[in-house]
C-alpha cells in the first residue's frame, strides 16, 4: 500500500495578518509593517508616512 504524505511546504510568511484588524490579504510588508492596506492608509499619517503615490 502506498502511504500518502501530506508534508507541509514551505512556510511564506503568511501565518500573520493585519496587525491592526488581522485581515491577510492586501498585506504591506514593506518598511517592516504588517498592516493591509486598508490599515496602512489610516495609520501612514500617524507614523510619517504620506499617501503613496
Ligand atoms: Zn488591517
Amino acid at each position: 500500500m502506498s502511504q500518502i504524505k501530506l508534508e507541509p511546504k514551505k512556510k511564506f510568511g503568511h501565518k500573520d495578518g493585519c496587525v491592526r484588524c488581522g485581515r491577510k490579504r492586501g498585506i504591506v510588508r514593506r518598511y517592516g509593517l504588517m498592516m493591509c492596506r486598508q490599515c496602512f492608509r489610516e495609520t501612514a499619517p500617524e507614523i510619517g508616512f504620506r499617501k503613496y503615490s
